[in-house]
């Protein structure tokens, strides 16, 4: 069995958890070392169940709780090299560098990574697989490339980010050169990339599909949900979207 949650998604901290068999990894750690501890308690675990931290990249949102979690709980930290340049208290002993493009493996858990477009060292995203299913993972990218597509490709389920509305953007508090950053092809999806790249791979197998990383300024769940919903011709009631107080609860992969 496969199954997957979050302990928050959004701005100010991500962290989604992958599990297969006994096997468990934390996708990011944007949360305090006790705010993260707190939030793995809430899905019944403990931060010494992890087998593996998986970064995607050096924004504080996803880095900001990597270093002290698993120096203090002796997690392994598997990573591109440029991610690990470019980050400043890295615990060297726990550090295993990955190609953004070969596959790897965590026990019961085969990791495909992939390179995305953002503005980071060297960015890249996950698929997991047991060898049956496959869960892909998506955030913090700002376009979609063909490579992406054909990795997302017949997953049966996608964790994408829906980060903001374009309109909402425009009009929104953000400065200029920070709406210019968002928007940007190195910056983050917005609902209509994310529904986008939805409509343009094989989601034939798809029974899941969470939307994360939304702006709490530039978007809505209400907006994000009736794109997504649009772009598989599907009700907004089987999506779900990942919350940055509350996460998301397991949802199981049977
Ligand atoms: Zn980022
Ligand atoms: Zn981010």
């Amino acid at each position: 069995m496969m199954r997957f949650a979050y302990l928050g998604s959004g701005s100010k901290g991500n962290a989604a958890v992958i599990e297969s068999g006994a096997t468990r990894v934390l996708v990011d750690c944007g949360f305090g070392l006790r705010e993260t501890e707190k939030r793995l308690q809430r899905l019944g675990l403990s931060a010494d169940d992890l087998d593996a931290i998986l970064v995607t990249h050096e924004h504080d949102d996803h880095l900001g709780g990597v270093a002290r979690l698993a120096r203090h709980h002796q997690i392994p930290v598997w990573l591109t090299r440029g991610t690990l340049a470019a980050w400043r208290d890295a615990p060297l002993e726990l550090a295993r560098c990955i190609s953004p493009h070969e596959m790897f493996i965590i026990d019961d858990l085969q990791i495909q990574p992939y390179p995305v477009p953002h503005d980071a060292r060297e960015p890249c995203q996950y698929v997991f697989s047991d060898g049956a299913r496959r869960v892909g993972v998506l955030s913090d990218a700002g376009s979609v490339t063909p490579h992406m597509r054909a990795v997302l490709s017949a997953c049966d389920a996608l964790l994408i980010e829906f980060n903001h509305d374009v309109a909402m953007l425009e009009a929104g508090p953000y400065p200029e050169s920070l709406k210019r950053r968002v928007g940007g092809s190195l910056g983050h999806l917005s609902n209509v990339q994310a529904a986008g790249l939805l409509g343009g791979i094989d989601c034939s197998r798809l029974r899941h599909l969470a939307l994360a990383h939304l702006s709490e300024t530039n978007n809505t769940p209400q907006l994000a949900l009736s794109l997504a919903a649009a772009a598989l011709g599907c009700t907004p009631d089987w999506l779900v979207c990942a919350d940055q107080e509350a996460g998301l609860d397991w949802r199981e992969l049977s």
